[in-house]
């Protein structure tokens, strides 16, 4: 059982692209547990409705003087959440300088800010897609990271800034390379609003709906049992939760680690068609398409090191509750 209830009273915790999915959960989560989720965001990605939880400063990563100028506003924070960054896959293939630019030199440009104000502590949202193609699955933090997309080597370029930081400075930090973000908290009050959306359940649920066009599956001739790739999908909420625990080790001591953050079961693409299918008694409607450029084959984590280090344990990750929750949130925003 993981320690739900570890306090952050009289926290201020900046909380970078707390405006976006993930951002507003862990902001959630940071609250609940009596800490002030402070959001730095340019609004490109997220969304300002959805800072619900303390303040937010609108600031630009690639901005270095008002990224400096946002951490001198706040003080009292120390411990610093990085998620901000270009995440669409497909994106970074066709114009990889605005990844470079807006993930690395961003990262960059927070590294420094953080480094000048005294703030040393740092939880970093990198990625599975960190690791490349390989049939070792599940995968060990200390696989061979050869990233095939642009994103993921933008990802491994921050980790190791963030390395750099940690032998040069003294930085703390955890670098949570996280699987397949999904499900939406239980309220329906936040969830997942891409625009445009890329991702498969949003996008199925969406099929299911009768909005749009119907489902393209990014290939069926991948080396799977049925030809789609394998993700391994992890609740948001649990994510969030995997944050405080980060905290909660920082705070004991900690002073390095890269986790996975995973449940350790890989699912294909019609495997989660079709429990979208079970789910909502609705029929996904769907056609096999070519593959999307920058994707892997397979990707499901060995969760261990996130159960013996942060002695996290998802759960609220099965499948039926990532599907009935993202459900719930989508049918709201769409009126359905
Ligand atoms: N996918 C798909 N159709 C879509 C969106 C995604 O077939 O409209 C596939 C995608 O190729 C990948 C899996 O679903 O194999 C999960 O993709 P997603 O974009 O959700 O997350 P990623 O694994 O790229 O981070």
């Amino acid at each position: 059982m993981p320690n739900p209830d570890y306090d952050l009273s009289g926290r201020d915790i900046i909380v970078v692209g707390g405006g976006g999915y993930i951002g507003a959960h862990v902001c959630k989560t940071i609250a609940e547990r009596g800490g002030r989720p402070i959001v730095f965001d340019n609004f490109q990605a997220g969304h300002e409705h959805a800072v619900k939880w303390g303040p937010f400063v609108k600031v630009d990563l690639r901005d270095r003087a008002a990224i400096l100028a946002a951490f001198e506003q706040h003080p009292n924070a120390n411990t610093v959440v990085h998620l901000a960054s270009s995440i669409e896959v497909g994106e970074g293939e066709k114009a990889p300088e605005g990844f470079y630019e807006n993930n690395v030199s961003g990262a960059l440009n927070l590294l420094m800010a953080m480094r000048e104000v005294g703030a040393d502590r740092l939880i970093f949202s990198s990625t599975c897609a960190t690791y490349g193609e390989t049939q070792n699955m599940p995968l060990l933090e200390s696989e061979i990271q050869n990233p095939f997309s642009v994103y993921g080597k933008t990802k491994l370029a921050i980790e190791h800034m963030i390395q750099s930081y940690h032998k040069a400075y003294g930085l703390n930090y955890v670098t949570f390379r996280y699987f397949n973000a999904s499900g939406a908290d239980a309220s329906g009050e936040i969830g997942e609003e891409h625009d445009p959306e890329t991702h498969l359940i949003p996008n199925a649920l969406k099929a299911a709906a009768g909005l749009g066009q119907g489902l393209k599956l990014f290939g069926t001739d991948y080396d799977t049992p049925d030809g789609t790739c394998v993700r391994d999908y992890i609740h948001v909420n649990d994510i969030a939760e995997a944050h405080i625990q980060a905290i909660r080790v920082m705070d004991g001591g900690l002073t390095q680690a890269e986790v996975n953050l995973g449940t350790g079961e890989g699912y294909s693409v019609l495997q989660i068609i079709k429990a979208i299918e079970k789910v909502t008694g609705l029929t996904v409607p769907y056609e096999a398409g070519p593959r999307r450029e920058g994707d892997l084959t397979q990707l499901y984590a060995d969760a261990s090191r996130a159960r013996n280090i942060l002695d996290f344990t998802p759960e609220h990750s099965s499948l039926e509750n990532i599907i009935a929750t993202a459900w719930n949130f989508h049918r709201a925003k769409w009126g359905l």
